[in-house]
């Protein structure tokens, strides 16, 4: 089946057309600077030729419609739209064939995650008055987490608040600790059910994920995804009351103190100097003490709380790095991995030079297996795009 899969951000929207029986992937771009000027069209063709045009995207329907106007010019056979949507709530523990109440639902829980679901949900509005005929699916970022035990989900506050008003932990980027843990269990030829795996997703947005036996069991981003390690621009956990003492010395409100939180801490915040961890690396190896500091704390965020869901599960067998960072950056990983002998990891330098391939990156000694797998969230929306259109 031939399935467009969309990802809408607040300001962008990104497309991929493939098919997932061969996986070949005809088109795939994004759309930039939606709602502002001087718009960006880029895509990439089959032959991997990479057009960028200026655009103007005063909304998500216009990108969508340069989107299929696209796909049209080149005679490529659309089947099924496949959606991503950041939060699904309490309400979806998988994906869902879009009618209207399932677009009900999910514009219910946008206030959960306001950039991301507004967008996603208008997109998908589209789509279906522009394409009745076509089926839209909806996959959730947080449906991979809904199984988590209720110790591991529950915050504690009082319970009349939290049921009231479905707080609780939800996750992130569960599309792609499921694609990676699943890719993991392929590459080690075990069925996924024996296995206790540790995905460690580290991009811009950072997360990691317990899944024994194929299920997530826990995840360290929560309710939103600003906790957890310290990210890009996000501060990762924080003790609430520093907020209270900052808003008070510089007068600032709710929102003006998650400005701060959501987009001027992390590792650029600490640093002073990028959110990306090339600039990082670069700075630190010119001795710049404060990316050090960034990058070190980031390594020991991710080993402490690998460490803790070693524990959560009673043991580990493998650890997985993706996106972004975990599948680019050497340094980064060998140096989380300094924290883990005693888990039984030990890391091969050799492997470890590579980026970008499913690899193991752990000597053949080692206890636990480490392995570096490029995510690919697109596939897994447009599998279960098809397998939820075949019923
Ligand atoms: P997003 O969370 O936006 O999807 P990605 O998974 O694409 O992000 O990760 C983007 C980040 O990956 C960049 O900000 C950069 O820090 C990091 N990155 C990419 N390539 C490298 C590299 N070669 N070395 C170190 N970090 C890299």
């Amino acid at each position: 089946m031939n399935v467009l899969v969309l990802n809408a951000g607040s300001s962008s929207l990104k497309f991929q057309l493939m098919n997932t029986k061969t996986r070949e992937v005809f088109t795939k771009g994004n759309c930039e600077r939606i709602g502002l000027t001087d718009g960006i069209f880029g895509h990439v063709e089959g032959d991997g030729e990479k057009v960028k045009e200026i655009v103007d995207f005063p909304d998500h329907g216009t990108a969508i419609r340069k989107v299929i106007e696209l796909i049209n010019e080149h005679g490529f056979e659309m089947e099924a739209f496949g959606h991503r949507i950041v939060q699904g709530g309490w309400h979806f523990e998988d994906s869902a064939l879009v009618d209207d109440e399932v677009l009900a639902k999910i514009y219910e829980v946008a206030p959960l995650a306001p950039l991301h679901n507004y967008a996603e949900a208008g997109v998908i509005e589209h789509c279906r008055e522009t394409y009745p005929e076509l089926p839209n699916v909806a996959v959730f970022d947080t449906s991979f987490h809904m199984g988590m035990p209720p110790a591991a989900y529950t915050y504690a506050l009082p319970t009349e608040v939290r049921e009231k008003l479905h707080i609780r932990k939800y996750g992130a980027h569960g599309t792609s600790h499921r694609y990676v843990s699943a890719r993991c269990a392929e590459l080690m030829g075990k069925p996924i059910e024996e296995l206790k795996l540790i995905s460690c997703h580290m991009g811009n947005g950072s997360s990691i994920c317990a899944i024994d036996g194929g299920k997530s069991v826990d995840t360290s981003m929560g309710f939103t995804p600003l906790v957890g390690l310290p990210m890009g621009t996000r501060c990762g956990d924080l003790d609430p009351g520093v907020m209270q003492f900052i808003m008070n010395k510089y007068g600032m409100n709710i929102d003006e103190m998650l400005n701060v939180l959501n987009k001027k801490s992390g590792v650029l915040g600490v640093s002073g100097v990028s959110s990306d961890f090339r600039d990082l690396e670069t700075a630190a190896d010119e001795g710049n003490e404060r990316a050090r500091l960034a990058l070190d704390m980031f390594d020991y965020w991710v080993a402490k709380v690998v460490g803790s869901y070693a524990a959560a599960m009673n043991g580990v067998d493998a650890i997985i790095f993706t996106a972004g960072v975990g599948e680019n950056s050497g340094t980064t990983r060998a140096g989380i991995c300094k924290y883990l002998g005693y888990l039984g990891c030990e890391i091969d330098p050799e492997p470890n030079k590579k980026r970008g391939e499913d690899i193991c990156i752990s000597t053949a000694d080692s206890k636990v297996k480490l392995f570096v797998i490029p995510t690919n969230e697109e596939l897994v929306i447009a599998r279960d795009t098809r397998d939820i259109v075949n019923g």
